[in-house]
């Protein structure tokens, strides 16, 4: 639609005509720019123009016709309507609440292709013989009929069957001369239907698609990154030059890339970018901070919420009242993990009561538990017995503000039309009571979340000069300048698959989407074709490479366009718009003060394995933490395992000390078997262990006890040595720093010399200790710095305690001849040999990373880059993606600039 049609459609508003659009986008669009040309005019007021979208028209229309009682269903109603005939049917696929609403909006989807597509098949003798699924389906439907004749129901999907029908009964009985005659705008294709419905009306024509752009490009793009980059800053560039130009850009997959489009747009159109761009398309309701966090404050009142769902809840600010109450949540959060009392669920009782015993009444989180636990008490109440679903809606907004929801904060103004949105939903889930039937409070809230997902939610249009759509979304818009992005062979056409509900040749003899691939070409044909005569300047663009696979050119656009270009360099290279971060080379330093510092070795070894790392974890307190599990965490696991080692290795009476005890023993087994039982009953927490089934307690007991005891069988071969202590406690000065240190275990060898022993269930080798930046230093830092003066040193080594994977690996001074009798030459041990050259180095670096530490250093700068960050879990912290993908940025341009040269 071109600027021709543009003007057609504006002179047939003028003249007072009615236009109907292919979508309610197209509408606010023809909308827009009626009224943009009323202001160009001059004008201050003017008529409202008649445009509806073809929805809204054939619901008008045949509510003007008709003095019908029956209920239109909205989509929440009708598919409670499915999927309760599916379940009648009594299908394996449809005994669990969640396939079997996704079965009923299959079947909504069947109906829907076949009352636009084909309505004949809407008469059961007319499926009589269908097989298999669509047999299935087609019971259902004749229920479906049976069901809405009975409880006098009405699909929306069969609205423009019934008009067809009111239409040609009004042109028989001459009783309707007057329809005004209909200009058509933005359809792509129209279906069997719709053209019926038109014919029966009367007189209609499609506005005309206008001229085909002048300017047509296709360009290709190193990946899809580079792609969108160019886009954004090609658009960046258009309004720089003329902030009052319209662009349109046309993107598959917009709902799963938003977030990146997003980016790209924001990174190049600056501080204001936001206000200069806009989806077509919402996004559903259960995915905006909310409406989410009001549904996930219901669920609380009743059920679990996931650990990782109430912190989100807890992070929104719009679970309490204000900023106070929200920071002693989240601090009551920190300090349950701190006290190790995470949960993989969270009910409010549970929240609660850890709260009660620590929170005075007049303190925000004693507000905050009073509040909370009156509302529950309130739904506990009314949820004795089932209500409709009316009286939960009605109930809802009760509770919401008994729980202060949505917090006292100033809201925004898209805020409020989610609130509004969320209102909307929360009706239409309790309009589900339209047959009176009672349900309880957790199918309700089912269903709530259910219309959440399925409503979507766009702040309202403030007409952005870049509008972004999918390529059906964006029939009816029209722009200065189109951007296609993705115009791959694989995704355009796009291609899909055959409904599952519906015989396949019915689809292809209906042409139904997908049927056949020629369908999906004339689709995508005629797409392209309106969208090159939507703007005098239409670019396609694909990518080369995507996700590291490569990918051609779409046929489909190599004939409108010809064979793709390189991107323009200006397009790669040149910076955007003012960036929305700027960074900042940030050289300054400040000094930790000398003196005792809590962390023990973990601080250098972390200074080593990230200066920034040692700096957010010993001076700002920032921890990662672990999400709780439904069993034991790997920590959990390695803490019971260390303290089973340590009882047995804890000398008479109960444990042992030497290689002569270890060997005199009788039953290994037995030994450890009581060390284990004893670990677990005073070690484990009672409220893991009374989350936790006993039979799963014993299985971990029983995987324990084989371990040790094989690990006891591994030391018994072991030339003779003597336990001088385990778990052992050692202050070190370090630079002016002093580090309380825990060893383990130190062992005497047969020469006198120590062993200092390091237990790990993990994958751990001694190349930890490589310099010149060491990922682990608390052996080299215990060997070098805790030992006695007279305690010469025999070694270093992990205890490796892994099933099928027992042994020692690290430096010992002459392995076969203090550690394990027969040491082959080529065993990593033999060939790794502790020198006292090493020592030195140790010592000095340990002595360098200890003086960074204090001087303050702390670059982001980790030592195994991604590795290192994979285990640490500060990301959101150091910024080390965005850092990354900043630098990267820079280093391509500086290539790409260099090759120009
Ligand atoms: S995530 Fe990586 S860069 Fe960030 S602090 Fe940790 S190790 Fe350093």
């Amino acid at each position: 639609m071109g600027a021709s049609a543009g003007a057609e459609i504006d002179a047939w508003l003028r003249r007072g005509g009615l236009v109907v659009t292919a979508s309610e986008r197209a509408a606010r669009g023809i909308v827009s720019a009626f009224d943009r040309a009323r202001l160009a005019e001059g004008l201050k007021a003017w008529n409202t123009p008649g445009i509806q979208d073809w929805n809204s028209f054939v619901r008008a229309a045949w509510r003007e016709r008709t003095l019908d009682e029956r209920l239109l269903l909205n989509t929440t109603q009708e598919q409670a309507l499915w999927a309760g005939i599916a379940a009648a049917d009594g299908r394996l696929a449809t005994l669990l609440e969640g396939p079997r609403y996704r079965l009923a909006a299959l079947a909504m989807e069947a109906h829907e292709l076949l009352c636009g597509h084909a309505p004949r098949f809407l008469r059961a003798a007319a499926r009589s013989g269908w097989q298999n699924d669509a047999a299935a389906f087609s019971s259902w439907l004749s229920a479906f009929d049976e069901a809405c004749r009975r409880q006098n129901l009405l699909s929306p999907a069969r609205l423009q069957i019934e008009l067809l029908q009111q239409l040609q009964e009004g042109s028989a009985s001459e009783g309707e001369v007057d329809r005004p005659p209909l200009l058509l705008a933005g359809f792509d294709r129209l279906l069997p239907a719709q053209r019926a419905v038109l014919d029966a009306w009367g007189e209609w024509q499609e506005a005309g698609r206008g001229e085909t752009a002048a300017t047509i490009r296709f360009y290709e793009a190193r990946d899809d990154q580079a792609e969108l980059a160019a886009c954004a800053r090609w658009c960046g560039r258009r309004l720089a030059a003329n902030p009052r130009t319209r662009i349109l850009v046309v993107t598959q997959d917009v709902a799963t890339r938003r977030g990146q489009i997003e980016r790209a747009f924001l990174n190049q159109l600056g501080a204001k970018g936001s206000q200069r761009f806009e989806f077509s398309l919402g996004i559903p309701l259960n995915r905006v901070a909310l409406p989410r966090t009001a549904h996930l404050l219901l669920r609380w009142l009743a059920g679990p919420l996931a650990e990782h769902e109430l912190d989100w809840l807890l992070s929104t600010g719009h679970a309490a009242v204000n900023a106070r109450e929200t920071a002693a949540l989240q601090a009551h959060m920190r300090a349950l993990r701190s006290r190790g009392q995470e949960q993989p669920s969270w009910t409010l009782q549970t929240f609660t009561q850890t709260l009660a015993g620590r929170s005075q009444d007049n303190s925000p989180a004693g507000a905050w538990l009073e509040r909370m636990t009156g509302v529950q008490f309130r739904l506990n109440e009314f949820a004795r017995r089932p209500q409709t679903p009316l009286e939960w809606a009605e109930l809802i907004p009760q509770l919401l503000q008994e729980a202060a929801w949505p917090g006292e904060r100033r809201m925004s103004s898209s805020e409020f039309q989610a609130v509004r949105r969320w209102q909307q939903a929360l009706e239409t889930a309790g309009s589900l009571g339209f047959d009176g039937h009672r349900i309880s409070w957790k199918d309700f809230l089912s269903t709530l979340g259910r219309t959440l997902e399925e409503t979507l939610f766009a702040p309202e249009s403030h007409d952005a000069p870049i509008q972004i759509a999918g390529p059906a979304e964006s029939a009816g818009l029209t722009a200065d300048a189109v951007w296609f992005l993705g115009a791959t062979e694989d995704a355009w056409p796009a291609n899909g698959a055959t409904h599952p509900l519906l015989p396949p040749e019915v689809q292809r003899e209906a042409r139904m989407p997908h049927a056949t691939p020629q369908f999906d070409w004339d689709l995508a044909q005629s797409i392209s074709a309106r969208l090159l005569s939507s703007a005098p300047e239409v670019q396609f663009s694909y990518a080369h490479q995507i996700e590291g696979v490569e990918s051609r050119p779409s046929r489909l656009i190599v004939q409108h366009a010809g064979s793709a270009q390189l991107m323009p360099t200006e397009l790669i290279a040149a910076p955007g718009a003012d960036p929305l971060t700027v960074s900042v080379e940030d050289f300054s330093r400040i000094p930790f003060p000398p003196g005792r510092i809590s962390g023990g070795a973990g601080v250098l070894t972390a200074q080593s394995q990230c200066p920034f790392k040692a700096f957010a974890q010993a001076r700002l307190g920032a921890r990662s933490w672990e999400p709780a599990r439904t069993g034991l965490t790997p920590a959990q696991r390695g803490q019971l395992l260390h303290d089973v080692l340590h009882a047995v290795w804890a000398g008479p009476p109960e444990g042992l000390r030497s290689h002569a005890d270890l060997v005199a023993l009788h039953d290994k087994r037995d030994l450890v078997g009581s060390h284990v039982r004893r670990v677990f009953a005073a070690k484990l927490r009672p409220a893991l262990r009374a989350r936790m089934p006993q039979r799963y307690l014993e299985l971990e007991q029983g995987r324990l006890i084989r371990l040790v005891t094989e690990w006891l069988e591994f030391e018994a071969a072991r030339v003779p040595f003597e336990v001088l202590k385990t778990e052992a406690e050692h202050r070190v000065e370090l630079a002016g720093l002093t580090f309380d240190l825990r060893l383990d275990r130190l062992d005497r060898l047969n020469d006198g010399s120590a062993l200092v022993i390091d237990y790990k269930s993990g994958d751990v080798s001694p190349k930890s200790w490589e310099l010149p930046r060491p990922a682990d230093v608390q052996l080299p830092l215990y060997a070098g710095f805790a030992l006695e003066d007279d305690q010469g040193l025999g070694g270093l080594v992990f205890a490796k305690l892994r099933a099928g994977d027992l042994g020692f690996t690290g430096c010992v001074g002459d392995p076969s001849a203090t550690l394990i009798p027969g040491l082959k030459s080529f065993s990593s041990l033999a060939k790794n040999a502790l020198t006292a050259e090493k020592l030195m180095d140790w010592r000095d670096c340990i002595d360098r990373l200890a003086c960074d530490f204090l001087a303050g250093r702390a670059e982001v700068d980790p030592r195994d880059y991604p590795n290192t960050c994979e285990q640490c879990g500060l990301q959101t912290l150091c910024r080390i993606e965005e850092n990354r993908a900043a630098t990267e940025g820079e280093e391509a341009d500086e290539d790409s600039e260099g090759g120009d040269e």
